[in-house]
């Protein structure tokens, strides 16, 4: 048996789909002249069609626009002058991988020599469509999460957010990943589509095959390649219990989130598209409490969303929470998160790099067309807009600034726009939770993101599973940034919540409430699990608790501490 980090909850049983990318190392070779044209021939007709099928898999989920690519990619490979030149290099002698590779290369390092950002990005569709004739050449195998057709359980390297996108989500019964901290973006997306998954499970990729069975406990985080019956009977009756105490909870959506002795929180919810909402809605959320709207760049194909794009995403989430608060987080890319169609340099510290408020600053456009959505949309519910990685007052305030004039344009051309909408700030760098008080000057509200909060006070990546030890969020170091948090929003009556992973953790919850936390959002299958724990604690008791957990020395101390009291 293998072990990692359960994220989720449940457990999935089934086939593995292994999703690796195949490396490729290609040398300088000869080979026979004919043969190798027989190679390359058959290789770009098998290319031909696997883009095909690809462009018809596609269809029903994208639009004319963003199915193009597809058709940009076909023509490359019947492009006479691209197909010319390797049957040059062939005839002269050369293997058909080798003169692929060459000629690619080239390719490549024409267009990115080119100014022009489009043909810049015209680079990345050669690399694609290379990368795939070189694969048929060689008779290598691609797999491809698209084409999954019955039900499996992923196992990879590690899921990108773009990955997690495309997959069938009927088909996909959980996942199980080589890297990755619980915190990791692929484990959050597993969270909030409430899919079985285990991450940073070492092992896994050198372990299981295609087409093995395994067993992924997203509750305990053991992964059992080739299970016995009696293993599989162990854990599927271990999911039916899980499966039963889930459906249990659903007699608390209506209810609201009080302490017996009658501190009343708000529980929200994570999103990452419109279609989430239902999961909120469904679960009893009493709002959104973070809606990562880089998602919908990270979907949008052939460039950024437009205005008017934007602005529809942001109505329906508005409309479908009817009044209930939703808090937007402004583009918060960078780091692990990329986009297709925009090239960030090479940064020795992506994380700690241009990403964020940074690049929203350094990019007005992009910015103010996500602030002029927002605005527009505003006047269908209740609208909270927040930016993400604030390190300064000044960012803060450059931020706000260009809201409020955004909003004085829009109105000046005619357009209504909410006057109820509250402006505040995610508290995710260890220098603005030390200075909250100041901030709270001027934010109407804050959001604790702890899953960056921890990363940049423990100086450790959430993604490495080598350093995952350090994700402590009992760790009194952090429970004291959290009150200092906390207490800055309260000591200028603004409201504080939580939208990091800790946010949803059981073991954090009492303590988050004695702390004094106002809001706690997390991915919406966790919701009524909290609820449930809110009502049977004393707002009181946790007071006192969580004075006694910020004088700890360590992590474990206090979680010993929570588990008593819980008892
Ligand atoms: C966080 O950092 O806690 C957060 C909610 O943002 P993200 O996980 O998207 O970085
Ligand atoms: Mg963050």
């Amino acid at each position: 048996m293998l072990k990692g980090i359960a994220t989720s909850g449940g457990i999935a049983i089934g086939k593995v789909f292994k999703y690796e990318t195949p490396v490729i190392d290609i040398k300088e070779a000869k080979g026979d002249t004919t043969a190798e044209l027989k190679v390359l021939e058959d290789a770009l007709a098998k290319t031909n069609a696997d883009i095909e099928k690809v462009k018809e898999r596609a269809a029903a989920n994208l639009s004319e626009e963003e199915l193009a690519i597809f058709d940009a990619h076909l023509m490359m490979v019947n492009d006479p002058e691209y197909t010319g030149q390797m049957k040059n290099m062939i005839n002269d002698g050369y293997k058909a991988d080798w003169a692929c590779k060459v000629i690619s290369d080239q390719m490549i390092a024409m267009f990115e020599s080119l100014e022009d950002a489009y043909f810049k990005e015209r680079a990345a569709d050669i690399r694609d469509v290379s990368f795939r004739l070189t694969c048929n050449i060689l008779g290598v195998q691609i797999p491809d999460l698209t084409a999954i057709d019955e039900e499996v359980v992923i196992v990879a390297n590690e899921l990108t957010p773009s990955d997690t996108a495309q997959l069938n989500k009927k088909l996909c019964l959980g996942f199980c990943t080589e890297i990755g901290g619980r915190t990791s973006h692929s484990a959050i997306m597993a969270v909030s589509l409430g899919i079985p998954a285990v991450v940073g499970t070492t092992g896994i990729l050198a372990n299981a095959k295609h087409g093995d069975m395994i067993i992924v406990d997203s509750i305990d985080g053991d992964v059992v390649i080739n299970p016995t019956k009696e293993e599989i009977e162990k854990y599927s009756a271990k999911n039916a219990k899980y499966l039963e105490e889930k459906e249990a909870l659903k007699v608390l959506v209506n209810e609201e989130s009080q302490s017996k002795d009658g501190h009343k929180i708000d529980i929200a919810g994570n999103i990452g598209t419109p279609k989430d909402v239902e999961n909120v809605i469904k679960n009893g959320a009493e709002g959104v409490g973070l809606y990562r709207t880089e998602f919908l760049y990270m979907d949008s194909k052939g460039g950024f969303p437009t205005e008017d794009e934007q602005y529809e995403a942001y109505k329906v989430v508005l409309e479908d929470m009817k009044g209930k608060r939703v808090v937007v987080r402004t583009l918060d890319i960078g780091g692990d998160k990329k986009l297709d169609y925009f090239t960030f340099e090479e940064e020795m510290n992506p994380f700690l790099g241009y990403r964020a408020i940074r690049l929203c600053l350094d990019r007005k456009d992009i910015f103010r067309t996500q602030i002029r959505a927002l605005l527009r949309a505003s006047i269908y519910g209740k609208l909270a807009i927040m930016f993400p990685m604030i390190a300064t007052v000044n960012e803060f305030l450059d931020a706000k600034a260009l809201v409020l004039e955004e909003k004085e344009n829009l109105i000046k051309e005619g357009q209504k726009v909410s006057d109820e909408i509250e402006i505040g700030m995610m508290v995710e760098i260890p220098a603005a939770a030390v200075l909250a008080d100041e901030f709270a000057k001027y934010a109407d509200f804050f959001s604790i993101g702890t899953n960056d909060l921890i990363q940049y006070s423990m100086a450790a990546d959430r993604m490495s599973e080598k350093v995952a030890y350090l994700y402590q969020p009992l760790n009194p170091s952090i429970l004291r940034l959290v009150k200092m948090t906390i207490d800055g929003a309260h000591s200028q009556g603004k409201w504080c919540g939580m939208c990091g992973e800790m946010a949803g953790d059981p073991l954090a919850a009492p303590v988050l409430l004695g702390l004094g936390l106002d809001e706690f959002s997390m991915s919406a299958s966790s919701v009524l699990r909290t609820r449930k724990m809110i009502k049977e604690l004393n707002y009181s008791d946790m007071k006192v608790m969580a004075e006694k957990a910020m004088k700890c020395h360590t992590c474990e101390e206090v979680t010993e501490m929570v588990k008593e009291v819980l008892k």
